[in-house]
């Protein structure tokens, strides 16, 4: 059944619909309101948020005080530019999963997923007092047992981790093990001491957010060191062991509810996509920088899904050099209508943050503009929302970008000075990009106009 089939729809109290008068606002650019060419029709670009709420007088008592603040310069408006509450929850119960065992073990000194990402993350949020807000708790999650892991992968796949972390080379079975036949002993995924552990504790995050979630626990678990979309059933591939993402969607399909899931890592969520590839019960969508040129080196319009899955794998790849416009643009013109189609109970995002212009391994050019807009477009859209981690190899980067994030779940904002301890650990005086990307304006144009060729492909593919 394609998920146009209006049998999809359901009567749920708890969804919150999208509204095809809504769009996002997106970030300005100076050269909108100096001299260069005028914004697309089909969508507005404001210089200030402040000005559209000038223009708005008569209905500034509408205006959402908590969302329009000067450090979010993005909100939710109607082509009337009237701004909108949009259901937003700012006493949502966020949880943040977290352990420090988490970042006691990584994949080796000079490999790009280093565990001092989640470390000064945690920090940064502390030293803001996000953990002391009233509707937030930090939970330590317990590691995915045996059994959790194997919702989605191997029983096979799943020893091999084991005996590999232990410094084995045979499973019970007698079976020499060959790690490169598993995805091990590349550079992406080095064998490294304490591995089952660490990694089976990165699941064990994702899934006790999904189980918080079912429980009516909390309306918003944001598992941080989660988010490794590119381990398949029995591989690992490119820095991920267990596909975390795949075991919290899997438990709850089998707890009879809809799972969509938007992948806005800058990589493509293969290995997520690949294990719900012919099933309609699971909607997947990943934003990417186009597989040509980046690592995995899939994720086309053209792949829809297969069998009963069939246009419910949805691919959008972005060029590189893909700004905040350009890409909020293709999220609004995509994301939304899908969820509001398939009418999930829960949307899972993979929140991988190397989308930023300064990220060493990937070439998209989102600021933490970019990238909060797109935790408030999630916040809208989600009747309850799992967050995973994912991406992002600048140490500068992340843990900002992540922080605003979790603002956003939690309905906190945060001061823009860095606290004085954190400044004076590891530097930096912003929590948010006070620069733009290096980018030309016909670098700009290019990427727009090719954009839009691209979505409206993904439009006729899946008929929006
Ligand atoms: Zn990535």
């Amino acid at each position: 059944m394609h998920p146009a089939d209006p049998r999809h729809k359901r009567d749920d109290p708890h969804q919150v619909r999208f509204d095809p008068e809504v769009e996002i606002i997106l970030p300005a650019r100076q050269r909108h309101a100096v001299a260069g060419p005028a914004p697309p029709s089909d969508y507005t670009v404001y210089s200030e948020l402040n000005q559209c709420i000038r223009t708005e007088k008569q209905v500034k008592s509408q205006v959402d005080i908590h969302r329009t603040s000067v450090y979010t310069p993005y909100t939710i408006v109607t082509k009337r530019r009237v701004a909108l509450n949009f259901n937003h929850r700012s006493t949502r119960r966020a949880v943040f999963l977290s352990t420090p065992a988490l970042w006691e073990h990584g994949h080796g000194k000079n490999h790009p997923l280093k565990p001092e990402r989640l470390k000064r993350t945690f920090e940064l949020l502390e030293e803001y007092g996000a953990f002391a807000a009233p509707n937030v708790q930090v939970i330590a999650p317990p590691s995915a047992t045996e059994d959790e892991l194997a919702l989605v992968h191997s029983r096979n796949y799943i020893e091999v981790v084991r005996v590999l972390s232990e410094g084995g080379a045979w499973t019970e079975t007698r079976e020499y093990i060959s790690p490169m036949r598993y995805g091990f002993g590349s550079g992406d995924n080095p064998i490294f001491p304490e591995m089952y552990e660490t990694e089976s504790l990165k699941a064990g995050g994702s899934l006790t957010g999904a189980k918080l979630l079912v429980n009516g626990e909390c309306d918003v678990a944001f598992s941080y060191s989660g988010g490794m979309h590119h381990a398949m059933a029995s591989y690992a591939s490119g820095f991920c062991v267990f596909n975390d993402p795949a075991i919290a969607i899997q438990w709850m399909v089998e707890q009879g509810l809809r799972v969509a899931y938007v992948d806005v890592d800058v990589h493509h969520g293969d290995g997520v996509e690949a294990l719900f590839y012919d099933t309609d019960r699971v909607l997947t969508i990943s934003l990417h920088q186009d597989g040509r040129t980046l690592f995995p080196g899939t994720g086309f319009v053209h792949d829809i899904g297969e069998g009963a899955g069939t246009g419910y794998a949805v691919n959008v790849p972005l060029l590189p050099d893909t700004d905040d416009e350009t890409y909020l643009w293709a999220f609004n013109q995509i994301v939304p209508p899908l969820l509001e189609r398939f009418a999930a109970d829960v949307i899972v995002s993979q929140l991988g943050v190397d989308t930023h212009y300064k990220d060493p391994l990937a070439h998209i050019a989102l600021t933490t503009a970019g990238q909060t807009a797109l935790f408030e477009a999630f916040d809208a859209l989600a009747p309850r929302w799992l967050a995973l981690g994912g991406g992002g190899y600048n140490l500068d980067v992340v843990p900002r970008s992540w922080t605003l994030a979790f603002g956003v779940m939690s309905g906190q904002t945060f001061p823009d000075e860095l606290p004085s301890g954190y400044r004076a650990r590891y530097g930096g005086r912003w929590l948010r990009d006070h620069e733009e990307p290096p980018l030309s304006e016909a670098a700009r144009e290019y990427v727009w106009q090719r954009t839009q060729d691209m979505v409206a492909e993904v439009k006729k593919v899946h008929r929006l």
